[in-house]
């Protein structure tokens, strides 16, 4: 199958042995950098690992009949819902396994670093440019939404897509400025004049 992404620039680094699509977010410690060749038809899937061709697989099916002309937004919405919609946070000791993307598609559980993986995988695969965040502790995404990066966690038990990419506009009352608030966020400077105003959400 072929998405509209398939000749979209990238290049092969030789010192990580990497294809990389975006020089700015593909360079993290971890990479599902093969299957989103595949995914592009870079390479072949009989080249994949098994593990791979299984997320491969996987991934090809959640392609099928994407709409990729929906916004960022309803793009980012859509890969957030499909992996919480089939994986749960593992809650017991740390496994090898929890880290891997194939764990949070085929056995429907991982920890924080395989649920940003699989999240960065899904979203490059449907024209979202995605980094990973991480605090040493857990990791998460920035998934960029009309070129702003957006907080996302798909490991979070009991969140929503919503939660994390709505976002309010608030025109400020004294220069007019139009600012965006996250969706925690309860008030701040205004971007242009610098008075502080608060996030109408919450007022
Ligand atoms: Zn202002």
């Amino acid at each position: 199958m072929r998405t509209p992404y398939d000749n979209q620039s990238y290049y092969y680094d030789l010192d990580w042995r990497r294809y990389i699509f975006d020089g700015e977010t593909d360079y993290a410690w971890v990479s599902d950098h093969r299957v989103l060749a595949a995914v592009r038809g870079i390479l072949s899937v009989s080249e994949l690992s098994e593990t791979d061709k299984a997320v491969y697989d996987e991934l090809e099916k959640f392609l099928i009949g994407f709409d990729y002309g929906a916004s960022d937004y309803e793009k980012a919405k859509r890969v957030y819902e499909e992996i919480t919609g089939r994986a749960v946070y593992h809650e017991g000791k740390c496994v090898q396994a929890d880290d891997e993307v194939h764990s949070i598609l085929i056995a429907g559980t991982g920890k924080c670093v395989g649920f940003a993986r699989t999240y960065k995988l899904f979203a490059n695969a449907v024209g979202l440019k995605c980094g990973f965040r991480e605090d040493g502790a857990h990791m998460w995404n920035g998934v960029y939404v009309n070129s702003e990066a957006i907080t996302i966690d798909a490991s979070t038990v009991g969140a929503s897509a919503d939660f994390y990419l709505w976002r309010m506009r608030a025109v400020c009352p004294y220069c007019g400025h139009e600012n965006t608030f996250g969706n925690r966020e309860a008030g701040r400077p205004c971007g242009n004049c610098g008075i502080q105003i608060q996030n109408p959400k919450y007022n």
